[in-house]
């Protein structure tokens, strides 16, 4: 066995090539969600590492028999849990051809067409999503981290303004910060925020308003020792907080804001749903993903920030070796030096859509929740939410008749949606944001919660 052998090379991809297609071509057959019984061929991943080396086209065997069974079926078109987005055929081809070519995005020197392509991609989101021509972008494995790094850049930026370099000198001994979210802030969010050393003590809570939204009417007195994070996109009502009014009030007292648009930053790059972002240009740093709302492979989380210097300043990272290039080193906006060149499918997949092609995405993931909502509704469902976006938030009159409904749809087969608790209930959360789901997914998911209720 000679893992050189050009034929073996060919034998493997041609393999992967045709396990991928048969996958996608089958998917839709397969229920959403793996049964128990598919599930317990997971064990057969349970053995000692092996001794010897295995023939690769043996090990791909065994991954795809075992795999293709073992799946949550995502890529299709009826899966509506967490905000998870499906993935653009060209995503996939892309990030093959990427992965194929093998580049390091760190630096411009290791990879001139992830340089570029990174450069290509900040300029279209920034047109894209009307930022300020000033906003630098970096590329991280998701909004958790993208969020991560602007609140890195907010710190830096805040500390310098108090004189006190928190690169230099660290937090003990630093100035109070103060951190204001709203109540419905993404569990992410306070994760890094504890994360970067400011503890949940310097965190001051906004209550929302019934689409949870902050209510800006309850904000603390803000100073500039403020950061404020505000949300694009609730996970279970898909509301937005008010950009306009908050970052005003922000920006003339001298606060950061930080917008966490995980799913619904993109809202901004449709007509019809623009309204919804209506001044989140005024903020200072926002977080997206590539991989919900867009349709991009994993993993792909956006970090924008308008002050070049906060955040490189903030995750700079110097060594003797470092080259840096003449246009962009994509390693001076994150956290992380060596990585995949996510940039390579972000931009085939934005090249594909095309502005046009992105806003009828995002409308069409619109029209589909508010599809769902007013079948459910007329069904005897509660709709606990407007349909801001592309979430629903569905509820059965009472805990124990959602609990029933919502295990018969996990057991389905036809769909999938999972639970949270809104506002004290536990409710249904649906989610369209698969670029695949269509009309006839939709009256699917609409005949199985009909079923549910018998
Ligand atoms: C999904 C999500 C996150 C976390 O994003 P990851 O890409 O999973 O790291 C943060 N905030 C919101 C609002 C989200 O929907």
């Amino acid at each position: 066995m000679s893992n050189n052998d050009p034929s073996n090379i060919n034998q493997l991809l041609e393999m992967a090539k045709v396990e991928s297609i048969n996958y996608l071509m089958d998917v839709d057959s397969f229920p959403v969600f793996p049964t128990n019984n598919a599930l317990k061929l997971l064990q057969l991943f349970d053995e000692e590492i092996p001794t010897k080396q295995n023939d690769p086209i043996d090990t791909l065997k065994k991954l795809a028999a075992i795999g293709s069974k073992t799946t949550v079926n995502q890529s299709g078109s009826r899966y509506f849990g967490f905000v998870n987005g499906g993935i653009l055929p060209i995503g996939i081809a892309s990030r093959w051809l990427a992965d194929t070519w093998d580049q390091n995005a760190a630096l411009e020197v290791m990879s001139p067409i992830s340089a570029k392509l990174e450069q290509v991609c900040e300029q279209w989101i920034i047109e894209l999503l009307n930022l300020p021509n000033t906003t630098k972008m970096g590329l991280v494995g998701g909004t958790s981290v993208a969020t991560l790094c602007g609140l890195a850049a907010a710190r830096n930026h805040q500390y310098k303004k108090m004189n006190w370099d928190v690169n230099e000198n660290g937090l003990i001994g630093a100035p109070k910060l103060r951190i204001i979210m709203g109540d419905q802030t993404h569990g992410t969010v306070s994760k890094m925020v504890k994360l970067l050393g400011f503890g949940a003590k310097s965190i001051e809570i906004v209550p929302s308003d019934d689409q949870g939204r902050m209510i800006v009417d309850r904000l603390p007195v803000i100073d500039e020792s403020c950061i404020l994070i505000l949300q694009a996109g609730n996970v279970c009502s898909g509301s937005f907080d008010d950009f306009n009014a908050i970052c005003r009030i922000a920006n003339m007292l001298g606060a950061w804001t930080h917008i966490d648009g995980a799913f619904g930053l993109w809202a901004q790059a449709s007509e019809q749903l623009k309204h919804l972002t209506l001044g989140m240009e005024l903020a200072d740093s926002w977080s997206v993903d590539g991989h919900k709302t867009l349709n991009t492979p994993y993993d792909c989380g956006v970090i924008l920030c308008k002050h070049p210097t906060a955040i490189t300043e903030a995750l700079h990272q110097q060594g003797s070796y470092i080259e840096l290039g003449k246009s962009r080193d994509n390693m001076i906006y994150t956290p992380d030096m060596s990585r995949r060149a996510r940039g390579i499918d972000l931009w085939a997949c934005l090249h594909h859509l095309g502005k046009e092609g992105l806003a009828s995405l995002l409308n069409r993931l619109h029209e589909g929740a508010r599809y769902l909502a007013k079948h459910l509704q007329e069904m005897g469902y509660v709709i606990e939410n407007d349909i801001h976006f592309n979430q629903v938030i569905v509820y059965a009159g009472n805990e124990t008749s959602t609990r029933q409904v919502l295990k018969k749809l996990q057991s389905s087969g036809v769909i999938w949606c999972g639970s949270a608790t809104w506002k004290g209930k536990f409710i249904i959360r649906l989610s369209v944001c698969s670029w695949q789901t269509n009309e006839h997914d939709l009256a699917k998911a609409i005949e199985e919660f009909r079923k549910a209720l018998r």
